[in-house]
């Protein structure tokens, strides 16, 4: 069969594939987008949209189904997982519109994928399901990428194809996922019910306990709950965002809980596991891309989630990248330039959010003296420790440069 001639090839149709095929599309540069998956992968649960990356769905022309998807906390607000004591406040709404020109916003993966999707196929970008290219590594440094057989001849080749990456190896400094020791359980609590004198929560709530901290908050509108836990342990090694787990093994992880969380717990359907991987943080730009391969989102840098900055970096990697090829008109003859620039311009931004997640993981699951040190500090100064205005302020949407 014929290739297609588009002069970008996408690997993966994830949230940093979509993006930037969309982001390129806006930009006058077609793409062959291409997904492994026979179909749309709309599971998982909730993910948070910090103003850095709504700013960019928006850019992505998604301003409406955001409203109508996705849900505005009021707050994150840090808790005993225990006592269910407040132990910090940061409001979100109001404050970071004016802050930062954009809303806090939460969304349930399926919603922003189906989002993104509705808006590929309004901008008329075809999307070949079932479709895995190989990558031979023998090779180098010029790898040989194909698809059923044939050499893919694009100019550009774009891997967003997520931590478990095979594009990754067309990138000799590539930064491959390490096993963090930790692991995440999720659940997605519809309708949740709130039994009385248990005030049900609008902000986004970390619950802390030395080695666990559960992470909740409303999505679709306030309709469902997402709830995930994040513990130093690993039941399941499996390459998997679905392996499934009884609410008699998550049991005696909330024992100890009351008020609203236990009500949670209680109500959940049922859990499913996978191992959370990471990969150090970057050292320059170069295992970001390499001759006509560059790498966007998880394929790119696995993140810890404890910044909840997973799917915006994806987003803001895909702008740049796109920003980066269309840079004074996008030259077939030189898209080796283009990628340089758009790993040049990422990897510090990226490489600080790495950083700041292993931090943040550390901090939430700390225990005996150093958890009270904690809890005092962010008690006296809530804001100046939780907020994080050089993350939310900028995003590639809003500066060209930073
Ligand atoms: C099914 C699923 C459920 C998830 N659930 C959650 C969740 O509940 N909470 C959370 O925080 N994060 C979740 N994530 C991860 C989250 O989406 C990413 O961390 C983040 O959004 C970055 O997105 P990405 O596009 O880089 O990677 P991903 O979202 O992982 O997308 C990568 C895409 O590439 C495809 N792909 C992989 N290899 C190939 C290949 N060789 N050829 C073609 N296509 C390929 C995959 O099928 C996938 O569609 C989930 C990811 C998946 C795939």
């Amino acid at each position: 069969m014929a290739q297609r001639a588009e002069p970008v090839l996408v690997v993966g149709a994830g949230i940093a594939g979509l993006a930037t095929a969309l982001a390129l599309a806006q930009r006058g540069i077609g793409s062959r987008l291409v997904e492994q998956s026979p179909g749309p992968r709309l599971t998982g649960a909730g993910l948070q949209l910090a103003p850095n990356a709504v700013r960019i769905l928006k850019a992505l022309g998604l301003a409406k189904a955001l409203k109508e998807r996705s849900f505005a906390p009021t707050a994150l607000c840090i808790r005993d997982f225990q006592t269910h004591r407040e132990i910090g406040r940061l409001p979100l709404g109001a404050r970071c519109q004016t802050r930062y020109g954009e809303h806090y916003l939460t969304i349930h993966r399926g919603d922003l994928i189906q989002a993104l999707l509705s808006r590929v196929q309004e901008m008329g970008i075809h999307i070949e399901w079932s479709c895995k290219p190989s990558v031979s590594k023998s090779s180098r440094p010029d790898p040989l990428i194909s698809i059923a057989d044939e050499p893919v001849r694009a100019p550009v080749i774009v891997g967003a194809d997520g931590v478990w990456s095979s594009l990754r190896a067309a990138v000799p400094a590539a930064q491959g996922p390490v096993e963090t020791g930790q692991e995440a359980l999720r659940a997605v609590i519809d309708k949740p019910v709130v039994t009385q004198d248990k005030t049900f929560s609008s902000d986004v709530t970390v619950w802390t306990r030395p080695g666990l901290h559960v992470v909740g908050y409303p999505i679709r509108g306030g309709e469902s709950y997402s709830l995930v836990v994040i513990r130093d342990q690993q039941t399941s090694a499996k390459k998997d965002w679905d392996h499934s787990l009884s609410t008699e093994e998550v049991a005696p992880i909330f024992e100890k809980s009351r008020g609203f969380l236990r009500d949670l717990f209680e109500q959940a359907p049922g859990w499913q596991s996978w191992p959370l991987m990471a990969s150090s943080p970057l050292p320059s730009g170069r295992g970001l891309g390499q001759g006509r391969v560059a790498l966007v989102g998880d394929a790119a840098h696995p993140l810890r989630p404890h910044l909840a900055q997973g799917a915006a970096m994806a987003l803001e990697d895909a702008w740049r990248l796109a920003d980066s090829l269309a840079w004074r008109d996008y030259r077939l003859d030189n898209p080796e330039e283009a990628i340089a620039r758009y790993a040049d311009q990422r990897w510090r931004r990226v490489s600080r959010v790495q950083r700041q997640s292993a931090r943040s993981g550390r901090i939430f699951q700390l225990g005996g003296m150093m958890a009270s040190a904690r809890n005092f500090a962010l008690r006296l100064a809530p804001i100046p420790l939780m907020d994080q205005p050089w993350l939310y302020r900028v995003s590639e949407a809003s500066s060209r440069e930073h």
